[in-house]
């Protein structure tokens, strides 16, 4: 569709002998999915939704040639927040701050000069020409950035760990291999600004004394892959990649490295046991990777997220960004917005807003009418929020003690006629699917855990299997290797304390 509204526009403007004065430009994801495919007219900062190939007559016409704007797909601009369009105008992008997603959907990310006229690869020069790498990791570390991969460890802190490490050789790994189901905030971010991610691991090769950066990307992100090629090469003409940066006699360069999405390959170990042709299976830590990592040389390993943050961190200043969000989370976290909701899209917010605000103003509430019963957060392996945590301030720590944890960022909304058993059932099939069968209690534990959900949900249950259910979770929790065995009982634990009474139902009613 989006392919064809481009050709229509090039066309439409040739007819008019535009077409050298007037560019037609693909950018980014905009965020919001539910109202795409989206126009966006330049320099008036018109935003158009839900435009269709046979609208682009009538904005090329009455837009572009007579100066007035086609009111019907006008929107609210979500630069200046300002509401430019009709009473559709909803509270979509007014909660939001884009930082790691800043670039996207406006600048054309196969310009380096577009990305250059936003600020970009002002931090590296300033990073490589007037600070020392204690200073950046200062400014790091100053920030409160966490890790955005799920994990949540302080960014900074790993710098500094990977800079103490001794060795002639150490890498910086970017983590775009993006496994949860349903998420697609690192390949937005690729697709739509992929400079912002090499400029910031070349500030981070620059902190901890590499030379090399790799971007492990999953290789069905085709799109991703082949503007992240042209980010690179480009990066290199402009002497911002490769040897002596700048004049500074700083030398770092990117290469990619494919994935296939495997869900463990989110864990650092297996993701260098993969980049390296090994089997992508996890390995006890320590050895950290800051100390042995890639060919067993120290490695950094961030995810997309967190290196967007990056340049931004270093522009205005770890004040500016701690000043956003909660005492533990700062900073902002994107979260692809999915399941029964009106605004289906990808959404940028401080840490510490609540549900309440993403699911009702973000969001713009449950679809066709019906009750909100739970929200999915942290990806297949994090748990069930209900009601009761709605006004829950969303960051790090409150997630975890709710039950659920921030993960890499997948947001799943759930309606009154879902049954939370079979959901639980649903996601330990995806982790069942994606262990990597090295450890018993996540190999064998969890197709037990299963076999007795799915005894329950045929209506064979006993009240004895819920026991049975929150024991076995346990002991997988305790026992697994890494954590996609240790958080993968989560959806069943969250709903058993949540949704007891659905269990209950089960297996006393369903016989
Ligand atoms: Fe593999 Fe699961 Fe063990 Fe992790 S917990 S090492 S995924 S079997």
């Amino acid at each position: 569709q989006s392919e064809l509204i481009k050709a229509n526009f090039t066309d439409k403007l040739n007819e008019y002998g535009l077409a050298d004065e007037i560019q037609v430009v693909s950018t980014g994801c905009f965020g919001f999915c539910e109202k795409g495919p989206i126009v966006k007219i330049l320099p008036d900062n018109t935003f158009y939704t839900q435009v269709t190939p046979e609208d682009v007559a009538e904005i090329v016409d009455e837009h572009i040639i007579k100066g007035r704007k086609v009111e019907r797909l006008l929107f609210i601009d979500p630069e200046t927040k300002e509401t430019v369009g009709d009473s559709k105008g909803m509270e979509f992008y007014k909660k939001q701050i884009r930082i790691a997603l800043r670039n996207c959907g406006f600048i054309n990310p196969e310009n380096i000069e577009e990305y250059i006229g936003r600020d970009g690869y002002a931090a590296l020069g300033t990073c490589i020409s007037e600070k020392t790498p204690d200073e950046v990791i200062k400014t790091v570390k100053d920030s409160g950035l966490r890790g955005r991969g799920g994990g949540g460890f302080p960014t900074g802190l790993k710098w500094e760990l990977t800079r103490k490490s001794v060795s002639d050789q150490k890498y910086v790994v970017c983590n775009a291999d993006e496994g949860d189901p349903g998420a697609f905030m690192d390949r937005s971010i690729l697709e739509g600004d992929p400079h912002s991610v090499l400029e910031a691991m070349a500030i981070c090769g620059y902190c901890i004394g590499a030379d090399k950066g790799l971007v492990y990307i999953r290789a069905e992100y085709p799109l991703a892959i082949e503007r992240l090629k042209i980010a690179i090469d480009q990066a290199r003409e402009y002497g911002l990649l490769g040897d002596d940066i700048l004049g500074t006699g700083f030398n770092f360069d990117v290469e990619i490295r494919y994935g296939a999405g495997a869900f463990v390959c989110g864990e650092e170990t297996a993701l260098i046991h993969s980049m390296e042709g090994k089997r992508g299976e996890p390995t006890v830590k320590p050895p950290f990777p800051a100390e042995k990592g890639y060919n067993g040389k120290p490695t950094n390993v961030n995810n997309v997220e967190t290196f967007a943050n990056i340049p931004v961190i270093i522009n205005k200043g770890a004040e500016w960004f701690a000043s956003i969000g909660t005492e533990k989370s700062k900073g902002t976290k994107v979260f692809a917005l999915a399941g029964k909701i009106n605004n289906v899209g990808l959404i940028e917010v401080p840490m510490g807003i609540t549900l309440r605000e993403i699911i009702y103003d973000i969001g713009g509430g449950i679809k066709d009418g019906r009750e909100f019963k739970a929200v999915q957060t942290g990806g297949p392996s994090g748990g069930c929020l209900t009601k009761s945590f709605l006004d829950t301030p969303i960051d790090y720590d409150n997630l975890v003690a709710a039950g659920s944890m921030m993960g890499s960022g997948g947001m799943i909304v759930l309606d009154d006629s879902d049954c939370m058993v079979a959901i639980a059932k649903f996601y330990l099939e995806f982790t069942l699917d994606e262990s990597c069968g090295k450890c018993t209690p996540c190999r064998i534990g969890n197709k037990r855990l299963h076999e007795i959900l799915e005894k329950i949900t045929n209506g064979n249950g006993e009240l004895e299997d819920l026991n049975r259910l929150r024991m076995l979770s346990n002991v997988i929790k305790d026992t697994s290797l890494c954590g996609l065995g240790q958080t993968s009982p989560n959806p069943v634990l969250s709903t058993l304390d949540n949704f007891y009474d659905e269990y209950l139902a089960h297996v006393t009613t369903h016989k």
